[in-house]
């Protein structure tokens, strides 16, 4: 299959991370915890399409939401009830949202929320942090630069080094560096878009009181501060890392979770801000499939069974139960891995724990990829790369959990050997 998807498809893939080394699996199915190849092969699920699956796969009760909503059509190109009981759902766990937009993805939800703090502040610059992902659009594109007060270099070709000249990078959990830069680039610097925990290089916790000293500090400077939730959102609690850490943006995105496993994302903020999006305002934004009907039903729905079965409460405990056990593990091993993470999520870092994207970077990547495979070999999918989160769902269940810890035991045991 992958021989003939590299013919029609580049890389064999529809994104790249999926294009696993040799080749990855095809999926033929999935359920609960569990993800099938087409070669029947069955395996126990710890990517969870990178984020959005916090239910599983195929969980009924989203399943049988979409299917009535296919009953009713699937496009409108009109306003629906749908996105207006959405929107107050996610504002009234989102304090700091006022208003929203919908969109279909988390780089059109970072996109837009740029544009927006850009058109707001009438300033060009804004600060990202270093190994902060944020999509796959021009500005955020930008190669973790080390010298933090250079131009941004993009991180592709085909992005004018123009259109990211604006865009400055910042170390994670540095606020004197991130100090350093509002300061010498005030009077253009529109705003700060920050992952609230770094999940797109393996979940790196912010350190205590970064998060609330770059809220200071935006706010002292008059710097709007997006919180990219696209990850979080509704994954570390219904109301995000913002609730979690008790921080409050101007601007927030979301994707994943929000839309209950189908395409979506959010931006929103005050209402001061938002207002100025078109048409109430002349900050322009629009799209074909924005407020899609099925995906505004099952993020309801998703949004309603999380709050009404106390979801985050049994899967944050799994979580620490699952990274208590495995820095045992690690530990009886002698290994010197970390086990890091937070609520529904877990990785473990060949190395020392990351605080920034220069010290994952330091982690053993090619260890890594290799046990990757083992793991694979014995029944379980992880993410396939260092940089990547490992996400637990409400559909792990026990079983899986204990099972899961013996397959990491018996392969970190050959790297304990090695
Ligand atoms: C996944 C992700 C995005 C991009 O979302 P897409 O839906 O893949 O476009 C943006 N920001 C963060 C933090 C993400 O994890």
């Amino acid at each position: 299959m992958y021989e003939k998807a590299k013919i029609l498809i580049p890389g064999g893939v529809s994104s790249p991370v999926r294009a696993i080394k040799p080749y990855p699996f095809y999926t033929a199915s999935a359920d609960g915890s569990k993800i099938r190849d087409i070669d029947g092969n069955e395996y126990i699920d710890y990517c969870m399409a990178y984020g959005p699956l916090i239910l599983g796969h195929n969980h009924s009760i989203i399943k049988e939401t979409i299917k009535s909503q296919l009953d009713k059509g699937w496009l409108y190109g009109t306003p629906t009830e749908l996105e207006v009981t959405l929107a107050e759902k996610i504002t009234g766990y989102y304090p700091s949202i006022d208003m929203l937009r919908f969109v279909s993805t988390g780089t059109e939800a970072t996109m837009s929320a740029l544009r927006l703090a850009r058109g707001f502040t009438g300033r060009n610059k804004f600060v990202k942090i270093e190994g902060g992902f944020h999509g796959a659009h021009d500005a955020v594109l930008v190669k973790a630069g080390s010298g933090a007060t250079t131009l941004g270099e993009p991180d592709s070709l085909g992005i004018p080094t123009d259109f990211t000249k604006y865009t400055l990078q910042s170390p994670y959990n540095d606020i004197e560096a991130m100090a350093g830069l509002i300061e010498k680039n005030k009077d253009d610097m529109a705003a700060v878009i920050i992952e609230p925990m770094l999940g797109n290089v393996g979940p790196v916790l912010p350190m205590t009181g970064y998060l609330k000293e770059l809220r200071k500090l935006t706010l002292e400077n008059d710097v709007l501060l997006i919180f990219d939730e696209v990850i979080t959102g509704f994954r570390l609690a219904m109301g995000g890392a913002q609730e979690y850490f008790g921080v409050i943006p101007d601007i927030t995105t979301m994707g994943k979770i929000v839309g209950g496993g189908l395409p979506i994302g959010v931006f929103g903020g005050r209402r001061e801000i938002m207002e100025m999006i078109s048409p109430s305002g002349a900050i322009y934004q629009a799209g074909t499939f924005s407020g899609s009907p099925c995906s505004m039903a099952a993020g309801i729905t998703m949004l309603d069974y999380l709050k009404q079965e106390n979801i985050h409460e049994k899967l944050n405990s799994t979580g620490n139960y699952l990274r208590d056990s495995l820095s045992k593990i690690v530990e009886d091993l002698g290994l010197d891995y970390n086990v890091c993470g937070i609520a529904s999520m877990f990785k473990i870092f060949f190395g020392e724990e990351p605080r920034n994207y220069q010290e994952v970077l330091k982690c053993d990547q090619e260890g890594y990829l290799a046990f990757f495979h083992r793991m694979l070999e014995s029944g379980i999918f992880l993410p396939p790369s260092q940089f990547e989160t490992n996400f637990i769902s409400a559909a792990h269940s026990k079983e899986d959990i204990e099972n899961t810890l013996e397959v990491y035991a018996e392969n970190l045991l050959i790297d304990s050997r090695l």
